[in-house]
């Protein structure tokens, strides 16, 4: 085995369904995360079609570039699968049959009654030298294969069976081979604020971080409704690098304190799912212009059943009154869009569910149904508990989908900010 330190690698997404518009290649961002949690940088990827003209020049091509070459993808029995063979090819190994493998494969169709097709045998197919990774979710095994200083690594396509086995190799032999040189990432998540409004407000403390031992690297990213900060540290001795994290951390916390809502990769609904949990509080939703879309992202949580009790998609006028007991005199002078419509929704349906909280959407997600004093991406949002509601208004930027996206993410971030008795977000606020 060689000594040299894998430093640089490539990924080679292989599946002609990848080059469709049906299909995104996501596995080599999983396989990035990974790679950059031991220091090696992923210095170019490629999506290959399942021809093997192709997939021979790319793999060829990658070899002479980088240290490790990753390939997912085309490790299927069927004819159109070619990873293995053309990497065995390229590296002039020959392929011979495990039968180690063909007998597990086999033992796996076995224990559900089926009969093993000869077809999979190809999946038992290693080339000379390589070695087997084994795949606890499918029938495909990986394969890792030190060719002189550098290293392929092949494991099939669904994610499923990909990551628990890119997860091994990165925590045994990859590591082992990556040169000590770890980075370290942290992903800040913060809501209620613009993106231009979080990068004045943090680049006069994370501006400093370069200069720093170990330097932190930030950067900004906006997802609708979120502004995300992506921290990370590069160097040799991992407590010292997640120390520097973590104190980094405290600092974004101290300028954003209300709006900084998750360090730990958690999503918003996760986090106010937690809150909910923890006091005990059930909650209850009425939505109009956002289709139930703040339900789906709090029921997108396993487990949220505990603390989710109903909600009620109110679209129309007529619902929003048998529904929610809305009054029907409260729509006609101020309109189904309008603060005391949203807080009527909110108590009608934290009355009828008997919850301890309720948030109510509604809004104008456009394009159409705009007028100037009502316009596209207007929505009024209220949270409601016994003892208080809050009701606002905010007017949303972009199209139906982006309006409805954030109107939902608005509505859980301001359930979030009543439990935590912080204040209001601010920078969407209509005046
Ligand atoms: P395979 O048989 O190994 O070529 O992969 C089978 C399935 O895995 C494909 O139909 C895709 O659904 C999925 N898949 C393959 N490659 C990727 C990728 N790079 N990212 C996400 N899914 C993938
Ligand atoms: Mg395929």
């Amino acid at each position: 085995m060689s000594g040299v330190p894998l430093r640089r690698a490539a990924i080679l997404a292989v599946g002609s369904e990848l080059l469709m518009t049906s299909r995104l290649d996501t596995n080599s961002l999983f396989i990035t995360n990974a790679l950059n949690s031991i220091g090696i940088e992923v210095v170019f990827k490629s999506v290959i079609g399942d021809d093997r003209g192709e997939l021979g020049d790319q793999f060829a091509h990658a070899l002479r570039r980088v240290d490790l070459v990753v390939l997912t993808g085309g490790l299927g029995p069927t004819d159109d699968d070619l990873t293995r063979e053309v990497v065995a090819e390229q590296l002039q190994r020959r392929l011979t049959e495990d039968v180690g493998i063909t007998e597990a494969i086999r033992k796996r169709f076995e224990s559900r009654g089926w009969k093993m097709p000869e077809i999979n045998r190809r999946q038992a197919m290693v080339p000379a030298g390589a070695t087997v990774v084994a795949n606890p979710n499918g029938t495909a095994p990986g394969l890792w294969i030190e060719h002189g200083e550098k290293g392929v690594l092949l494991v099939p396509g669904p994610p499923r069976e990909m990551k628990p086995m890119v997860e091994q190799m990165v925590s045994d032999r990859l590591r082992a081979r990556a040169g000590g040189v770890l980075l370290v990432r942290r992903v800040l998540k913060i809501a209620g604020r613009s993106e231009s409004r979080v990068e004045e407000i943090t680049q006069p403390v994370y501006g400093r971080w370069r200069e720093q031992q170990p330097p932190i690297e930030t950067t900004i990213l906006a997802v609708p409704g979120q502004i995300e900060l992506h921290l990370s540290a590069r160097g040799s001795d991992a407590r010292q690098l997640a120390a520097a994290l973590a104190a980094g951390i405290r600092q974004i916390a101290e300028v954003l304190p209300h709006d900084l809502f998750s360090d730990d990769g958690r999503s918003l609904e996760e986090v106010v799912g937690e809150l909910l949990r923890e006091r005990g509080w059930r909650i209850a939703l009425a939505e109009s212009c956002s289709g139930g879309l703040a339900t789906s992202r709090l029921t997108d949580v396993s487990g949220s059943s505990a603390y989710v009790d109903r909600s009620v998609v109110a679209y129309s006028n007529d619902a929003k009154t048998e529904w929610l007991g809305v009054d029907s005199e409260l729509i006609a002078v101020h309109g189904a869009v309008s603060e005391p419509v949203a807080e009527a929704m909110a108590v009608g349906v934290r009355e009828r569910a008997r919850v301890e909280v309720a948030v109510a959407i509604t809004g104008i997600a456009g394009p159409t149904g705009g007028t100037d004093a009502k316009p596209v991406g207007m929505v009024c949002i209220a949270v409601t508990t016994p003892q208080a509601t809050t009701v606002r208004t905010f007017k949303f930027p972009g199209n139906r989908e982006l309006v409805k996206t954030f109107a939902a993410f608005t509505a859980i971030d301001m359930v979030r900010r009543l439990l935590l008795d912080a204040p209001p977000n601010a920078d969407w606020i209509q005046k």
